[in-house]
């Protein structure tokens, strides 16, 4: 235990002070933790890797970093059930469960999230037949504000399944979680640039033709992105170290950061600084394991929103968000990213009960970016959107739980399994409001 040092997010502008950090590296540890807190009136939460762009994170009381409890803790080959402590990241779990033949379903664009965090947040990638990564957990051990061990599924207890698997921290701490990995595969991925409005207008087939299809899009540029990424039989043919480390590391992130850093100081030039970034993104094909493909580093510093959409309204948001960033006044020299995600039924899940089109925006550091996201979060909740949880928005808890069905069974079982609050702070409070200001179930 210490004396909390400054906590900061990975984008650098989310930081606190917490009255006490520790570093527990077992259950009983946590356990230990949560006592102390409590005794001394101090609330508790968790920092997984510090990816989330908002204040989800931050506190004065006590702050549990779970990076020491990163271990593989049983895998069976056969049922394709993995249980792992809850501190570790999906990288390393993907390479780890590489070596006994099996993968994550899908993941997002970055792979140094922890687990818990990634799917307390309802982390996704791209794929209209797949869920978020909580929705392939299929159980989960969390220690509780009385010190109590819970181990949640869903035959034992369907309601308290699905609101633990996206909690933004709300419930308690999770500790352990076993996921349902698939056999490893294979991804031919093809990464290239189309016309937009062909994008646009094609998008169902692409969508449905794809297991995984999503796009970038710069404002300014009559370009999409495209990645287009097919499970394949033929053997990895990974592109050469060279290669993907010029793509990956020297153009997507160093030769990037310096064009925004061109774009912010001289804001002018961003309509042609897009186009051309765009028009020279050039074409990609490769064959590699699937969590290779799927996740690459980002390092350009930025902030981001992200809301999920009813699928059918994607195209027109595309579109109209498009218009919005182009607006003079905001000077946006960063993409629009465009995903899809399969419903699932947890009942903070944004993509929950309906098929899901992410649309993000982000901001280059140092460029102001509130007023261009409120302007596109009131497009977004125009098509009943649900803000990402761990990315920027303007919303509380009164606009959110218009959104949610489920939101009062939810709110029940926060009310049930952290009856004094003990796992809130600001970001918490606001998003989801005190605890039992639900309905009764
Ligand atoms: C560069 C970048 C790329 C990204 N790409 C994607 C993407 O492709 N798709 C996508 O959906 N999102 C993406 N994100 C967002 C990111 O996946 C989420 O914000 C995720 O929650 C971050 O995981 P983390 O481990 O860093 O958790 P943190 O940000 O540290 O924490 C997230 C939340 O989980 C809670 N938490 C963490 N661990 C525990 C625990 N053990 N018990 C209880 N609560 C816990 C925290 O208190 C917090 O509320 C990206 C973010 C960045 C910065």
């Amino acid at each position: 235990m210490s004396k909390g040092p400054v906590w900061r997010n990975f984008a650098g502008d989310q930081s606190c002070r917490p009255a006490v950090f520790e570093r527990p590296t077992s259950r009983a540890e946590v356990g230990e933790a949560i006592r102390r807190a409590a005794e001394a009136d101090r609330t508790v939460r968790v920092a997984g890797a510090g990816h989330s762009f908002t204040d989800a994170v931050l506190t004065d009381g006590t702050l549990l970093s779970l990076d020491r409890m990163n271990r593989v803790l049983d895998v069976d080959r056969a049922t394709g059930l993995v249980r792992v402590e809850a501190g570790i990241t999906l990288g390393a779990l993907s390479a780890l469960m590489y070596d006994h033949g099996l993968a994550f379903a899908n993941l997002g664009d970055i792979d140094v999230q922890s687990i818990a965090g990634a799917t307390g947040t309802g982390t996704h990638g791209t794929g209209i037949t797949l869920p978020n990564l909580s929705a392939g957990l299929k159980s989960m051990e969390l220690t509780l504000a009385d010190g109590r061990t819970l181990e949640v599924d869903e035959a034992t207890d369907p309601d308290t399944w699905r609101a633990a698997r996206v909690s933004v921290g709300a419930l308690g701490v999770v500790t352990a979680v076993t996921l349902q990995a698939v056999p490893a595969f294979t991804l031919g991925a093809v990464d290239t640039t189309a016309p937009l409005a062909a994008t646009l207008d094609n998008l169902d087939e692409l969508v449905d033709g794809n297991d995984h299809f999503g796009f970038f899009t710069f404002p300014h540029s009559p370009l999409a992105m495209t990645k287009t990424w097919n499970r394949t039989a033929a053997s990895p043919s990974p592109r050469s170290r060279l290669g993907e480390w010029f793509h990956d590391m020297f153009l997507s992130n160093y030769a990037y950061w310096g064009v925004c850093l061109l774009g912010r100081s001289r804001r002018g030039l961003i309509p042609w600084l897009n186009r051309v970034a765009s028009a020279n993104s050039g074409t990609t094909r490769y064959t590699d394991r699937s969590y290779r493909v799927f996740a690459t580093p980002r390092r350009v510093p930025l902030t981001e929103m992200e809301y999920a959409i009813p699928r059918e309204h994607a195209a027109e948001a595309v579109r109209v968000v498009r218009e919005i960033a182009e607006r003079r006044e905001f000077d946006v020299p960063t993409p629009l990213e465009v995903r899809f995600v399969a419903p699932d039924d947890a009942y903070l899940s944004p993509a929950g009960g309906r098929e899901t089109c992410y649309i993000a925006v982000h901001q280059f550091a140092g460029i102001p970016w509130e007023a261009f996201f409120r302007s596109v979060e009131q497009v977004m909740v125009a098509h009943g959107g649900r803000p990402h949880w761990g990315k920027r928005h303007f919303q509380t808890a009164e606009t959110l739980r218009r959104q949610y069905p489920h939101w009062d069974r939810f709110q029940a079982v926060r009310a049930r399994l952290d009856p004094h609050g003990l796992f809130t702070n600001a970001y918490v409070e606001r998003v989801l409001g005190p605890v039992g200001a639900g309905e009764p179930a």
